[in-house]
């Protein structure tokens, strides 16, 4: 008997014929002799309705009410799931993150699982019944409920997989796999039937919400193969799976953009030593996580420091920032929220020199102004106005030909 992990997410729960359907389709694999855990998502919309109810209460909620508040909408569904199993004549159990013991750490809002009990889990197998955990939640060893960070279903689920030493993970989702860029952004995205646990690493921190990162390092790490599929119909999805020969090593396999991060600049700022720490340390201590930072020279000792921080520090960062440059006498500071980071990735990269340039000349062609760039062996990321952000994905995915499957160097 095999144990099965099945998630699905918010537009896939979205409402309560959509659950049934769910339910039916669980059912299904249960009925061919396996042990299910299914995760379900919170339904779509309700999480971002959590959120603005708690800003309209604190201007800064406080983490453990947050926290509290936000897990709540992955209670509705389980529970509406369970039900429709048992209207169908199965027999199902749905159980809180606390129920089964998903012991996270205490940092509010973006929690790190520490360890599963698998026992409840099993003890309900044992008698025959389908399992349904909510996603995204977990609790600390001091009894508070905590949160995975948006997105944290699927860390849910490939955490239980890998406790459970799972047979499968199956990630059903709104979309027919990973693509080579958002589908719904570019109708010529091409779905990828297999990715390497790194490259796909690398999409989702760059912005590919398909599957949350933590879920992918947690499959990394434990080596569980994910295959992420369609909610509505029966094809075959992407398996992430360690890098072997046979995969695709494309000097570019994807396109992604990240709309949720905002870029402050300091200008004029004394270029001395210390200076860097005295700007960066109290952004740390606050738990904002700077992105790419580049620091131009200037003549007269000064020099401007540019960054970017996630839109949802904003506003803390600039009040921080606001601090430092009296501390430090810089000239004066300015913020963006409205840009988007455009990356592309592949592992192929490495291998292959004019990759940036090609990605520089494409966005210029379209009279796109970049205004930050960062780099590694796998990624070229660029920082533009938000407004930009379709046109370059379509120009980028059409100038790397990732509608086409041959790779660069055997295309005519
Ligand atoms: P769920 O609610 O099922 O967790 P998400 O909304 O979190 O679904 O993720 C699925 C969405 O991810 C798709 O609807 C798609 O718009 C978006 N997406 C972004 N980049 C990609 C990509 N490279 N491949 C597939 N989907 C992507
Ligand atoms: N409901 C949570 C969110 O919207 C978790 C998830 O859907 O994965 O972020
Ligand atoms: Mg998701």
């Amino acid at each position: 008997m095999a144990v099965i992990v099945q998630k699905f997410g918010g537009t896939s729960v979205a409402d309560p014929d959509k659950i049934k359907a769910v339910a039916e389709r669980v059912m299904k694999v249960a009925k061919a002799g396996n042990d299910m855990v299914v995760v379900l998502s919170a339904m779509s919309g309700e999480t971002n309705k959590f959120v603005a109810l708690a800003h309209a209460m604190q201007e800064h909620p406080d983490p453990r009410e947050f926290d509290m508040l936000l897990s709540s909408g992955e209670q509705v569904t389980i529970s509406l799931f369970a039900m429709a199993v048992k209207a169908a004549g199965m027999d199902a159990i749905s159980l809180l993150g606390d129920q089964v013991k998903i012991i996270t750490d205490d940092s509010h809002t973006r929690a790190r699982i520490l360890a599963i009990d698998t026992d409840e889990i099993e003890k309900h197998h044992a008698s025959g019944k389908i399992v349904v955990v909510a996603g995204f939640q977990g609790v600390t060893s001091e009894k508070n409920i905590t949160t995975l960070g948006r997105g944290g279903s699927d860390t849910t689920a490939v955490a239980l997989a890998a406790a459970l030493k799972a047979d499968a993970c199956e990630i059903f989702t709104d979309v027919d796999g990973v693509y080579t860029t958002d589908p719904n952004m570019c109708k010529k995205a091409r779905k990828i039937d297999k990715i390497s646990y790194d490259e796909m690493l690398e999409l989702a921190s760059l912005g590919a919400k398909v599957l949350d990162i933590r879920s992918v390092s947690f499959a990394k790490r434990y080596k569980v193969p994910i295959h992420v599929r369609s909610t509505f119909t029966d094809t075959e999805g992407t398996w992430v799976v360690e890098e072997d020969e046979l995969m695709e090593s494309l000097p570019v396999s994807g396109v992604t953009y990240n709309k949720n991060e905002a870029r402050i600049t300091i200008s004029k700022v004394p270029d001395t030593p210390g200076t860097a720490s005295k700007i960066f340390t109290p952004i740390s201590d606050a738990d904002i996580v700077v992105d790419v930072i580049i620091q131009n020279t200037r003549e007269g000792g000064l020099t401007d420091m540019t960054f970017t921080v996630p839109l949802t520090d904003y506003e803390s960062a600039m009040e921080i920032v606001k601090k430092v440059c009296a501390d430090i006498g810089a000239e004066r500071f300015i913020g963006d929220p409205d840009i988007a980071k455009i990356s592309i990735v592949g592992v192929g990269m490495r291998n292959h020199s004019a990759i940036a340039s090609t990605m520089f000349q494409v966005l210029a062609n379209e009279g796109i102004n970049i205004s930050l760039i960062s780099t590694s062996e796998i990624k070229v990321s660029c920082v533009i106005a938000e407004k930009y952000t379709e046109l370059a994905v379509r120009s980028l995915h059409d100038a790397f030909e990732l509608d086409k499957t041959t790779p660069l160097e055997e295309r005519s």
